[in-house]
Order: structure tokens, then sequence, then C-alpha cells
């Protein structure tokens, strides 16, 4: 039997159950349009908007639940909870989308704007397009287990639940789920919502999985593609459940006719379903090559601007040079805020926008489908948002439309991986493979080069020599110093990232053209102070990627590490010099930091300036010093950008702890506004504690030389020797 609201049903098949059958039917209304023909004239004018959405529910999917076996279950039901549809279908009731009248919507579903379109079950010959048949003899053979072989089933199983009702709910949410997506291409209806349940997109070929039973969504377009062979030669299934439809993407992974769109968290492979299967570089193999688009998030947190950057420079771009006749959303709601397992911030206007957009595609033919999503209230303000433009209101604004940094980036990284296939994706993407050797040198090389023989014109500075195996040759360049540094009374050691360089890449072909790329090198300025004041300066640059292809596993944090110790053991620690000021400058922060840690500098380091802007804030480790935690809150200074994750409070961020040192959010975004913005401050910073300990050294009666006594590894230091080697011919002390 089947429910009708006086609309004769699209398609019609018996149930299997007879004890599940709702109420009867409310009276019939009266009728205008006969049922069994489209509602639609073919002198309509606008056949398109004269149609309603369809709506597949049926209230027996609530059967399929997950058998109680301790009290635990009572007070934290399992997410997927069998009220997931019915609080749906209850918002679009309440939202007058449907008539209110049986608003179980066991008897009466309809109203002037939305149809029904009733489930019925699907058959093995259409789920076995996709399924291997002893996938759904096991499904089958759920409906007369004993419970102890449910529950075991249950435990056995990769995140799914069985009870007798299951193989009834998983073939009636198939079936409805085909009979939706036919209603759509046949023209009954204009558009559709499936609130559908089990849900099925983690469902593999072989095996449930994740919630998942039957692969609704991938069995409907089998199932489309092989009964309207003229109409639809084309798919679209884009999928923003909050995860990855791994069921989905196997399904069609060869498959050029059906383009697969996921947005999902994928978490560096460790988020729900797991593994490398989400991630952005898997775009289909053989003749599907290009046809599987994955959108990789690296975090929780995402939101309406995210999601719109995407459909907008990605998601849509491919879908109209694809051209489906048919669009699928398998449409999970578990990236809307208040869903514990998504943890992300998509509100009901974004996901109406979305749709709005993905209506635009295949004449408007689009089948909404209902995936995950685990927040009663969210799924149904949700899917109200999408109700409502699939009907025709116009979505509701949007509050928020900036993409965060880390979309910008997963989005870039998917568009250059789809340039391949996509012409649209060409744009701005130059497609070339790099020579291994020569003539093709690294542009940071090149540049450092050039800073050196800067360096060298305006302040003299020169090599200094590191002679160490364990340290990366790539390193051998970077370490410059000015002539007699090790007999100032006071060194600046900069620590530092490759300067930035700005460039507008040609839109077209992306390529960057020399005479619209600056180097901004603001570093210069600092170096020019401690010239000025007769300081000794050491500079160290910390290239993040090497060119020396012999050195392999390089890990630029720990090089740097290693190279700081160096040079603090072997010429810092030895110098006459009584006061430090290290100036670290973005990830070289952490090379700075960990000497810190890592030896006694208490006595002589007046100042350790850390200027990370947006990079990562390294906390000191306290091996060789119990107090220098509290030593290095006091004397440091680590300037972050106002866009630092630190200090994102929806991230969960809190105030950093003492340990990362004197912590200050500044107004600047970019590391050179920083550098710029910031320059008297630092300075000034550096000068106060420079002059304290030279007018405490005054009262004590001269230099404080205690270390040296010490340290008999100072009387050891021949300072002519490693002075020639650094500066031939020059003066020592030249700054004193
Ligand atoms: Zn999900």
């Amino acid at each position: 039997m089947v429910i009708t609201n006086g609309i004769a049903p699209l398609t019609s098949a018996p149930s299997t159950i007879s004890s599940l059958q709702p109420p009867p039917p409310p009276p019939q209304q009266q009728q205008t349009t006969p049922s069994s023909l489209p509602s639609v004239k073919i002198e309509d004018p606008l056949p398109y908007v004269s149609l309603k959405t369809g709506l597949c529910y049926d209230v027996r999917m609530r059967y399929h639940a997950k058998i109680v076996t301790n009290a635990y279950d009572y007070t934290d039901p399992h997410p997927e909870d069998p009220r997931r549809v019915y609080r749906i279908y209850k918002a679009l009731a309440e939202a007058g989308l449907v008539d209110m009248k049986g608003a179980s919507g066991a008897g009466h579903i309809g109203s002037k704007l939305m149809q029904h379109v009733p489930a019925r079950e699907a058959t093995r010959e259409e789920v076995t397009l996709v399924h291997e048949t002893k996938h759904w003899d096991f499904v089958e053979r759920t409906a007369t287990m004993t419970q102890d072989e449910l529950v075991e089933e249950t435990d056995n199983g990769d995140s799914v639940y069985f009870n007798n009702d299951s193989w009834f709910c998983a073939k009636l949410s198939c079936g409805g789920v085909i009979d939706t997506c036919k209603a759509v291409v046949r023209g009954d209806v204009k558009n559709a919502i499936a609130v559908v349940r089990p849900p099925g997109h983690h469902a593999e070929p072989y095996k449930p999985a994740g919630f998942c039973m039957f692969n609704n969504v991938a069995v409907a377009s089998r199932v489309i593609l092989k009964e309207f062979p003229d109409q639809v030669k084309k798919i679209l299934i884009l999928d923003w459940d909050i995860h990855h439809g791994n069921g989905t993407q196997r399904a069609f992974y060869n498959d050029p006719n059906v383009l697969y769109i996921s947005l999902h968290r994928y978490d560096n492979g460790k988020f729900y379903p797991g593994g490398t299967f989400g991630n952005y570089d898997k775009v289909g193999e053989g003749e599907g090559e290009g046809f599987n688009v994955n959108i990789p998030w690296p975090c929780g947190g995402m939101g309406d601007g995210d999601y719109i950057y995407a459909f907008q420079k990605t998601v849509m771009p491919i879908a109209e040079e694809f051209g489906p006749d048919l669009v699928i959303l398998s449409s999970g709601f578990d990236a809307a805020p208040g869903d514990e397992l998504g943890e992300c911030f998509v509100s009901p206007a974004a996901y109406g926008h979305m749709t709005h957009m993905l209506k635009s595609l295949a004449h408007g033919k689009l089948a909404v489908v209902l995936e995950g999503g685990y927040n009663l209230d969210s799924i149904a303000t949700s899917a109200l948002g999408v109700t409502k433009v699939l009907i025709g209101d116009a979505p509701m604004p949007l509050t928020n439309v900036y993409a965060r940094p880390e979309a910008v980036q997963t989005v870039e990284k998917v568009s250059r991986t789809l340039a391949r296939f996509w012409k649209c994706m060409k744009i701005g993407h130059k497609i070339h493979d790099l020579p291994e050797a020569p003539p093709v040198e690294r542009l940071h090389d090149i540049i450092r080069k050039y800073q050196a023989s800067q360096l060298f014109a305006h302040f003299s500075m020169t090599k200094l020599p590191i002679f160490r195996d364990r340290i990366s040759r790539s390193f051998e360049d970077q370490v410059l110093c000015t002539p007699g540094f090790q007999s100032a009374k006071t060194v600046v050691v900069i620590v530092h990232d490759p300067p930035d360089v700005w460039t507008e890449p040609d839109p077209v072909t992306g390529q960057i053209s020399l005479h619209e790329t600056f180097v901004m090198d603001a570093e210069i300025k600092y170096i020019q102070w401690a010239h000025q004041k007769g300081y000794g300066v050491v500079d160290i640059n910390a290239p993040a990627v090497f060119t020396d292809q012999e050195d392999e596993g390089y890990n630029v944090q720990a090089a740097l590490q290693d190279l700081c110790l160096y040079v603090w053991d072997n010429y810092l620690d030895l110098s006459d010099a009584r006061n430090f000021v290290f100036v670290g400058v973005g990830e070289a922060c952490g090379g700075q930091v960990y000497l810190l840690g890592h030896r006694e500098v208490r006595e002589r380091v007046r100042a350790a300036i850390a200027i990370a802007g947006s990079k990562t804030l390294f906390p000191i480790v306290p091996i060789m010093d119990e107090f220098i935690t509290d030593w290095y809150y006091k004397n440091s200074l680590v300037l972050t950008s106002s866009n630092h994750p630190m200090w994102d409070q929806s991230n969960g961020s809190k105030n950093p702890r003492k340990k990362y040192g004197n912590v200050q959010r500044t107004e600047y975004e970019t590391m050179n506004e920083l550098l710029i913005g910031k320059y008297s401050d630092v300075i000034a910073f550096a000068e106060e504690d420079i002059e304290e300990s030279s007018s405490e050294e005054e009262r004590e009666g001269g230099p404080d030389r205690k270390r040296l006594k010490n340290d008999d590894r100072s009387s050891n230091n021949n300072e002519d020797e490693w002075v020639d080697a650094v500066t031939p011919g020059s003066a020592p002390a030249a700054f004193l």
C-alpha cells in the first residue's frame, strides 16, 4: 500500500511488512490536475516554475533503530537517530511547505508547493547495479537474525547497526531515492528532496559502513543511467556531507559519466572514514580520471565563506564544464553548527545559496538526498533552508562571506591538481615539469646570493664558516657576519626566513613577470640599526626547502636547531660579547627558541625577540636551566599578526602560556608590514635591555667576566685564527 494525499502516487510497489503500514490517509482533497499525468501542459509558458518540488518521506523509515543493549544507549542515543527524518518533515510542515494534516507524515503529505514522491523498496536487480550480491544477501539475512546475532554484527561492523527492520528500511530508503530521481528526470516534479534513512554514501560496493547499508545515491545514479539512456548521459553527484563519501567515490572511480565532487573534513586522513582515499590527489582512474574531485578540509571550523568560496572557485566551474543532465546532491547536514561530529558552521543560508547555484545546472533537475547530520535542530533548519530554495524562494542573505586561509589554500591545491583535466581550472595554473638539473635555479638561492652581496657592500658582511657534517650543506651560504663581531660588546643575532616576495601572476597562465615581482627585505633595517650602533651582527637565513638533491631527509626545523647550537657553541659563546640580542623572523624563530632552551644563556642574552607573524609559536623547553621559562617570559617580545590562528577564539584557542614568551598581538597582517610597523618598538625593547646591562656592569666595576672563568672552553679560543677565516685583512674589533 502507498500513501497518497489525493494525488496518485508516481510509482507504487507493495510493502512487504503489512504490520508497519501507517494509518489510512485522510479524506481526499479536491483535485484539479489529473495526477497520473504531469501537471504541466505543453503550452505552459513557464514549465519549470509551474511544477512542484517533490518530497519523499515515509514514517516507516524510523523502524531501523539501534538495539538497546545497556542503559548508556538510553542516555546517549546513537547519532543516526530514527527521529532525524521526522524532525526534518516536521520543520517543513511547520514552515507551511507541506500541509499540517497528519503532522506525523503518515497520512497527508503534500501541498500546493510540494508533491509526495512515495518511497518503495528497491529491488535486488537495482541494488546489485552497485553492490555485490553477497552484500545484498548479508543485509537480507539481518531481517531474520536473532537479537544476539544482530548485536554481534553491529559490534563487528564498520560503524553500522542492525535490527530486524534494517533490511526493509534500507530498501525503502534506496527505493525512495531511486523514485525521487526518476520523478525529477521525468519532469513529474521540477526538483525534489528525499528525506530518507538509513543514509548511503559510506556504503561500499561490498560492505555496509558508517551508518549506511545501501548506497542510495550510487544505486539511483546507476538506475537512471540505465533506464533513461537518452535523457541522462551524465550525472553530477555533489556531496557536502562533512564526511567523505568513500562508497560513492568507489562506485564511480572509473566512470567518466558520473562526476563526483565531495567537500569534506579530511584532517590529514584522520577524519572518518580515514585514510588517503578522500585526499585532493584522488582524481579517478582510467576513463574516470579527472571525474573525481575531493575538496578535503584540513580541520574543523569551516563555515559559510569557505564553502561559498569552494563553490565559486572550483565546484561550479567544473560542474558547468561537465554539463550534467541530472544533479544529485548527497546532502548530509553534519557541517551545520551544533553537529558534534562535524564541528563546522555552515548556516541554513549557505546551504540555500549552494542549492541555488546547483539549481542552475541540468535545467534545474536537482534531486537532494539526505545523508548524515546528527543534531536534530540543525538538520531541520538546514533542510528547510535547502527546501525553500528548491521550491523557488530566494536564499537568505549570508552574513559571513570570507574564506579562511585554510580554505583558500585547500581550494588552490584542488584547482592546481585538476588543471590537467578541466579547462576552467587551467586558468592561472601553468602546467609544466621542471628539469631536475641546471640550468634551473631556485629563486630563493638567487635572492640569498643577492642579499649576501648587498650585506657585503653595505656592512662588509661575509660568510661565517660552518664546518660540520651533520649540518645540511644548504646552510653553507646562509650564515653571514660583520667583521670582528667576535670582539663586539653587543652582538645582534638575526635568525630569519627568506624574505617575502610580492608578485602578481598573469591571471591566465599563472606565470610571473619579473618586472612585477618585488622582494621585500625589511630585515635589512634591523641590520642597519645594529650597524649604526656599532653592534656585531650574525645573520642566519633558514631556507624552507633546499636545492641540494644529495641531502635527503632535510627538515628545516631540525637543521636550524642544529645550526643555532653550532653557531652558539663555536662562535657566539666564545666571543667577547656581553650582550646578545636575538631577533627571530617567521618559522625560523624555532631555531632561536631551541637554542635558548638548550644552552645556559641567561647571563648574556638581553632580549629574545620573535617576529612570528602568522607562523608557528615555539615554546621554550627548559633543558639546561629550570628558571629559563620565567626568564624567557620577562626578556622576550613575541609579535604575532592580527590574524594569527591563536587569537581565533572560535577554534577554542586560549591565551598563550608563559613558555611561549611575552606574546603580543599586533594590528598587522603580513610579515613585512609587521617588520616595518614594529621596527621602533623592537629596537626600543632591545636597546633598553642592552643599556640596563651596561649600567649594571658599570656599578659592578667593569665587564662581567664570570662566565669566562667558569668556562675553560673560552681559553682555547684563538680569536685571530677565526677572525682571519671570516674577514681576511680586516681589523678585528672594528665595531667596538
Ligand atoms: Zn556525515
